[in-house]
């Protein structure tokens, strides 16, 4: 079925091409160039993802692809042009940032991300919601993981874009970013229709410890059979990016061989530590965590080990409990 391209797909790309272009020519890129290379990158992968460079100033972007009112309201519409709702000013959205094009299994971007050069806030800002960028479904990186890898065996998912490209830098090609957003069902089910393996590798924190758990209930309806999801928990105050860049990429491959917990041993360890099953109250406790969780397991084979290793935590026949409620699961 042919598709008409929305024409926002073309703006976006000029504007990708805009900021590559300032990377190399503007006459303040020195700047940006050496905070790449402070962060261990070298002009080949960041060809790779195409990063670029929004510079200072609150008109570049417009000044360089403005041509007549309509077109603003197009980069209004592509994300790129802010307007104030009150004074109806307008102005580029990305200035004086690195910017991570985002770009969907075609290679076509559809959005940004723009990191400050120092400590200044926000540290990342992201494009918003538009007619073609639409946050819970798109990965950082895929198109770039498949592009440098014939066959995808298996995908890393980490959280932010310099994971992905420090990984790749480091010759570990198949990492993907969810941007801040919670993993999505959307997510998985993309990446399920390219590889049947999938690690999590998310932040040595808080946050990334939630982000995990989250992530194992978005799997849990699209575990089918043959299917395989792992989580590799980092030592605190890493994350995949600092990891890789101090112990390199053969430790890093090899905790994640050691380390990396199948999904269902992740499962019952974070129920233990809720329910403490030590006791028959811990025991109902833990069933009753674990049932609903469990129910929602399309692969059936999955599911009946699920439940056999339910009742054996438990030394409950689980064939005469009746279907449970779903109650909510906390992190601690
Ligand atoms: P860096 O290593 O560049 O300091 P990071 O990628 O480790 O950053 P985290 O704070 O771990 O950053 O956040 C992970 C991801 O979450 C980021 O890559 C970005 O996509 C998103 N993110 C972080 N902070 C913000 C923010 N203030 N606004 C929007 N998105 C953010
Ligand atoms: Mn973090
Ligand atoms: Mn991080
Ligand atoms: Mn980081």
């Amino acid at each position: 079925k042919p598709r008409q391209d929305n024409p926002l797909y073309a703006l976006l790309e000029q504007a990708a091409a805009f900021y590559r272009q300032q990377l190399r020519h503007h006459p303040k890129k020195e700047r940006a160039v050496s905070y790449l290379k402070q962060r261990g990158l070298t002009g080949q992968i960041a060809k790779r993802y195409d990063i670029g460079f929004a510079p200072p100033g609150w008109d570049n972007l417009m000044g360089h692809l403005t041509t007549d009112s309509t077109e603003v309201k197009a980069l209004i519409e592509a994300g790129l042009v802010v307007e104030n709702p009150d004074s109806g000013k307008r102005y580029d959205r990305f200035r004086d940032r690195i910017i991570f094009p985002i770009r969907d299994s075609r290679g076509r971007t559809l959005g940004f991300g723009g990191r400050v050069l120092g400590d200044d806030k926000p540290k990342y800002l992201n494009s918003p919601e538009t007619p073609v960028y639409h946050k819970g479904q798109e990965l950082y990186g895929l198109y770039e993981a498949r592009q440098a890898n014939r066959q995808l065996d298996d995908v890393l998912v980490v959280e932010g874009y310099m994971d992905v490209i420090a990984l790749a830098q480091h010759g570990v090609t198949n990492a993907v970013a969810t941007l801040g957003t919670a993993t999505s069902e959307e997510h998985l089910k993309r990446l399920f229709r390219i590889v049947n393996a999938v690690v999590f590798c998310f932040d040595g924190d808080r946050a990334g410890v939630q982000a995990a758990w989250r992530a194992l209930n978005a799997c849990l309806p699209v575990m089918e059979d043959g299917r395989h999801v792992r989580f590799l928990f980092l030592p605190d105050g890493q994350d995949p990016d600092s990891l890789i860049r101090s112990e390199g990429q053969d430790a890093f491959r090899a905790r994640m061989v050691q380390q990396a917990q199948p999904l269902t041993d992740y499962l019952f360890r974070h129920l233990a530590e809720e329910a403490n099953p030590d006791s028959l109250e811990g025991k109902a406790h833990l069933a009753t965590l674990a049932l609903p969780l469990i129910e929602q397991v399309p692969g059936s084979m999955l599911r009946r080990l699920l439940r056999q290793q339910l009742e054996k935590l438990t030394g409950m026949d689980l064939d005469t409990v009746p279907r449970q409620p779903t109650p909510t699961v906390g992190y601690e």
